[in-house]
């Protein structure tokens, strides 16, 4: 039989009567034949309420009392939903990171997963049919025997470990949304739910800014080929067969997709800041000067531009940081500004990164000299450009970012029709 991972967000598990609701989808995959292993976040806004606490308790505190303290938003769950599948008649035992367990590095907080141990579910799964209700979240660190988090949103990532860690067919993401659109839907209204995307694609989306899922559970995914399908938890469960096809998004393999797109989807994130260095002088050794010292101040430097220069001595340099980083930025510009050596710091917030993602942009010439000409005709100015094999993307006015979305998302083709 089947083996499914079912993993559950914060708004499906919000209360008594969803928890419920997700036990009787589980239930159904159950009487369906299928081996299930479950995932479940913390209900919502617990996490949020966990980290308040902590940050009240002392601004500055250890972060591996932090982990002991949010991961217990998914124990909680964890056992309830144990307790509320036994009541239906459904086998079921919950388990805790340390208790399968699944193994992290020590960054506590934003911990990676390193192995999990699948075995001890399998054994449940083949001599009693047990249903295993996984913790998400959380985890393990052997050497120190301390428990970690994966970062906010990392249950997506337990489930997608633990699914590579069984051998399942399928890591099916229960959420509030039915699937991954071409864009978000409330920016451009004829978005359309795409029935498959391939890995790299999603981690594109997700990176630039599609809030579906963590990005870690992406790379997970694709580094162990486990198929991903993101769907919504609202349907009735009684409505769905567990047999027959059913509403969602695939995200699989790009050779699983038959009929690839040149373009897939556009995302956006308004998260963004530009610096701009003036009159630096163009000499080898300047960029060093300058990303050298953001490096080391943590800022995560993305697109950089830098200008001809018009007299052979000096130039600008612009890129962008994400706006939380901007304020350290500019201040780890400034104190560097003898060992560069320039002119003046301009900077803006109020900008854009809009980003158009596609496989068949490898094989496809022109894709972006397309959007630069229909945001041209726009008018919609662009501040800076990034490419890579599989994207672009333009920095422009946060004002206009839903006009250049919908423009783009028309311009390739993805309105629904
Ligand atoms: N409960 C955690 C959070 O809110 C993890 C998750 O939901 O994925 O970030
Ligand atoms: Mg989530």
């Amino acid at each position: 039989m089947a083996r499914l991972v079912m993993k559950f967000g914060g708004t499906s598990v919000a209360d008594i009567e969803r928890i419920r609701n997700v036990a009787r989808h589980v239930k159904r995959e159950v009487d369906a034949g299928h081996d299930v292993a479950v995932v479940v976040s913390a209900m919502a806004g617990v996490t949020n309420q966990l980290v308040a606490w902590c940050r009240d308790a002392a601004p500055l505190h250890d972060a591996r009392e932090y982990d002991a303290v949010v991961a217990s938003g998914e124990q909680v769950t964890a056992g309830l939903l144990a307790i509320t599948l036994e009541g239906m008649g459904v086998n079921a035992r919950s388990w805790q990171g340390w208790q399968l367990p699944i193994h992290t590095d020590n960054a506590h907080g934003a911990a990676r997963v390193l192995d999990v141990n699948g075995a001890e579910l399998i054994r449940r799964f083949k001599e009693m049919k047990q249903t295993a209700v996984i913790a998400g979240f959380q985890g393990i660190h052997k050497e120190t025997n301390r428990i970690t988090t994966l970062g906010r949103g990392g249950s997506d990532t337990s489930a997608v470990a633990v699914a590579a860690a069984i051998g399942a067919e399928r890591c099916d993401i229960y959420t509030d949304v039915d699937g991954v659109y071409t864009t978000d839907p409330r920016v451009a209204p004829k978005a359309r739910r795409l029935d498959k995307i391939a890995f790299e694609e999603m981690l594109e989306m997700a990176s630039l800014g599609a809030k579906v899922m963590h990005v870690r559970s992406i790379e997970l995914g694709m580094v162990h080929n486990v198929r991903i399908f993101v769907r919504s938890s609202f349907e009735k469960p009684e409505d769905i067969n567990p047999r027959a096809n059913f509403t969602g998004t695939l995200i699989c393999d790009e050779a699983e997709i038959v009929e690839q797109q040149v373009v897939t989807g556009i995302a956006f994130s308004k998260d963004e800041a530009q610096i701009s260095v003036r009159s630096v002088p163009d000499r080898p050794g300047v960029a060093a000067a300058i990303f050298g010292p953001l490096a080391e101040s943590n800022v995560n430097v993305d697109m950089i531009v830098q200008n001809v220069s018009p007299d052979g001595s000096t130039t600008d340099l612009t890129f962008t940081v994400p706006a939380t980083d901007y304020e350290r930025a500019r201040i780890t510009i400034e104190k560097a500004k003898g060992a560069i050596g320039y002119d003046r710091l301009d900077g803006a917030t109020d900008v854009a990164k809009v980003s158009v993602i596609g496989i068949g942009m490898r094989s496809h010439a022109g894709v972006a000299a397309q959007a630069f000409k229909a945001l041209a005709e726009q008018k919609i100015n662009i501040r800076a450009i990034t490419t890579s094999e599989i994207k672009f993307s333009v920095l422009i006015d946060a004002a206009h970012t839903d006009q250049a979305v919908r423009t783009l998302h028309t311009l390739y083709g993805l309105d629904k029709s």
